[in-house]
Parts: C-alpha cells; structure tokens; sequence
C-alpha cells in the first residue's frame, strides 16, 4: 500500500472536525481536507462538557460529509477511520468515538484510536518536515516539552496545574470573555509596555500558573489596567515556557525545534522562542496557523502513520481515555 487515506475525527473539547488524509509516511502526503465547527460557550464562561457534546452532536454529519466532499472521496475509497480517544472531556469524546465506531463497523473500514497531543505533534512534523524535534506543545489541554526516543514522545517539562491555554482562557473569562480567549488577550497585552511584577514559577523543568493566575485577578480586582495585567501575564508565562524551552533544548542538544499547539498562534510568543532558537543555532519552525489548533487532521495524520504500521483496533477495544499522558503512547510508526 503506497499511501493510506484516513480520516480523522476529533472531538475532544470545543472543536468537532473532520479530515481526510492520504499519507505516505512521516513527511510525505497531502491533507486532501479539514472541515472543522467551534463550540463558543457564553459570554464570561468556559466549555461546558455536556453542551460541547450536544453541539458536536448537531454538527457531525454536515462536517464530516463535507469533509469528504472536499476531498472528493466517497466513504468506501478509505483505508482506515480515526478518532480522538483522549485526553479530553468525556462527553465531547463519546460523540467522536461512536461515531467513528459505527462508521467502522458498517462499512467495514479499520479503526484507530488516537492520542490527541500525539496529533499535535505528528501533524507539527508532517507540516514541518521536521523529523525529531525538541517539542513545546501549548494548547488548553496541554502544556508540555518533549522529544522522541525509543518509541515514546519523552516529557522534559509540564505544567504542574494550569496550562497555558487554561491560564488565558480563565484570565479572559475574568474579563468578561468566552473561551479561547487567548487572541483578545494577545490584542489586549499588545496596548501596553508597563510590566508589573507577576509570581515566576519553575520547579526542576516544570512550570506552574496557577500563582500567576491569582495574582492577576488580584490586581485586576484592585484597578489596575487591564491592558498593564495581560501584559504581564503573557510576559511572564511566556518567559517561563521559553526558559525552560531552552534547558530543554541544550539538555537533547537537537539541531531542531518545533511548537504546536493553539497558543502557537500567539505573536509575541513565537518572537520570543525565535531569538531564543537564534541563539542556539536551532532550527525552529512554528505549527502554520490554520493547523494550530484542534483539527480533524492532527487525527487523520496519526491514525494514517499508525495504520500503515500495522496497527488498528476492533470496535469492542475502541475505548475512550480522559487522561491519557503521551509518555504512555507506543509510536509504532516510528523506528
Ligand atoms: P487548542 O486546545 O490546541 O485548540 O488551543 C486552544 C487554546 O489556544 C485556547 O486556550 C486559546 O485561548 C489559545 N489561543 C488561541 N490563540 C491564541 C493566541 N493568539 N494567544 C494565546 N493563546 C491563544
Ligand atoms: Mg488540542
């Protein structure tokens, strides 16, 4: 088999969306489609799971039909069907799980579960064509550092609490925003250059922001500016993320470095990790927009690469996992 057509479905949080893949290997392949619908919750609060789920519901025939139309196949030309199977909320990841479960068991078509934040990181390398790596994945339900070696994404650093998607997320529904909130933060911060002292946390190469959080709902609470707070805030998150991004770095002394995730989106950030990647010489390459956040094809990817390894799972294995860290995925595909 030359190249493999997938599609991918993830339904893991606020997004439900379809892709359909045809991928060789690793670098090699074509996206044929990624159709995707965001639950936006109301004003000034986050996902609620069960009205997540109900809108994926609502949603899953249009945007995977349409993904196929985009791709022009009809759901028989697939090889395999993929779906996210954690880590995420678990009513939003039964609605793509039996789904992909029935569409498998009636037409017939192999089924592979898929490890969200894996799909992040393989869809950042198909795109890139970076090959291994040092990897900064920053989304709302991540935020971690890691790196390949022996078939496993190894983890060099996580959030002990909040992640960083989780951080702007929640400093906007404190501003009266719904999630993700980090775009209006970025504009926000971006009309201020008067930083406030915020609390910096690090343990060994972990990161937390919880701290960072309360303290500027403190401020916010007293009066001071909002612009000066998501300064601040971004500022300081970010330094902590590219510092130990560097140790990170200099530790797997790898020529390559890569950043996935929603928060990737974010300007100053990426400004930020490329003088540090300057630096060290690294190349570093950032997930292009369109893809950084949860999409269909960070799915479609993975389960395309993971059955051409040999790997699929019957429906009555096709379990969903709402913690699921990557350090426990075995990367068949890779040697
Ligand atoms: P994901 O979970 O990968 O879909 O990423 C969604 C997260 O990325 C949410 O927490 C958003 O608030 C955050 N995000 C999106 N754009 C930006 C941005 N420009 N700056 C900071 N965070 C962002
Ligand atoms: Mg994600």
């Amino acid at each position: 088999m030359e190249e493999v057509k997938c599609l991918g479905i993830e339904s893991t949080a606020h997004t439900f969306s379809s892709s359909v893949v045809s991928l060789r290997n690793l670098t090699e392949g074509k996206i044929l489609s990624n159709v995707k619908a965001v639950y936006n919750p109301p004003r000034g609060s986050g996902i609620h799971p069960s009205e997540a789920s109900r809108h994926h519901t609502k949603v899953a025939s249009d945007i995977i039909l349409s993904s196929l139309k985009e791709a022009k196949l009809i759901i028989k030309d697939l090889d395999v069907i993929a779906y996210s199977a954690g880590p995420g909320l678990g009513p939003c990841l039964r609605v793509g799980a039996t789904i992909a479960r029935v569409l498998s068991s009636y037409y017939n078509i192999p089924l592979v579960p898929v490890n969200h934040a894996i799909g992040h990181i393989e869809l950042g390398c198909f795109l890139t064509k970076l090959i291994e790596p040092v990897v900064l994945l920053i989304s709302g339900g991540h935020t971690l550092i890691t790196t390949y070696k022996d078939k496993r994404w190894r983890i060099f650093g996580e959030t002990l609490d909040l992640t960083i998607g989780q951080l702007v997320d929640q400093l906007g529904r404190e501003l009266g925003y719904s999630s993700p909130a980090g775009p209006i933060i970025e504009k926000l911060a971006s009309n201020s250059k008067n930083y406030l002292l915020m609390p910096y946390t690090i343990k060994g190469n972990d990161v937390s922001f919880s701290g960072l959080l309360t303290y500027a709902k403190k401020l916010l609470s007293k009066g001071y500016k909002v612009e000066d707070i998501c300064y601040s805030v971004q500022e300081t998150a970010f330094a902590m993320l590219c510092e130990t991004f560097e140790r990170a770095i200099a530790f797997c002394e790898k020529e390559e470095a890569m950043v996935v995730g929603g928060v990737a989106a974010n300007k100053r950030l990426a400004f930020m990790l490329n003088s540090l990647a300057d630096r060290y010489g690294v190349n570093l390459k950032v997930v292009p927009f369109e893809y950084s956040g949860d999409c269909g094809a960070q799915i479609a990817v993975v389960g395309a690469l993971a059955f051409k390894a040999g790997f699929s799972v019957s429906v009555e294995k096709s379990l969903v996992k709402r913690s699921w860290r990557i350090d426990q995925v075995d990367i068949y595909w890779r040697s």
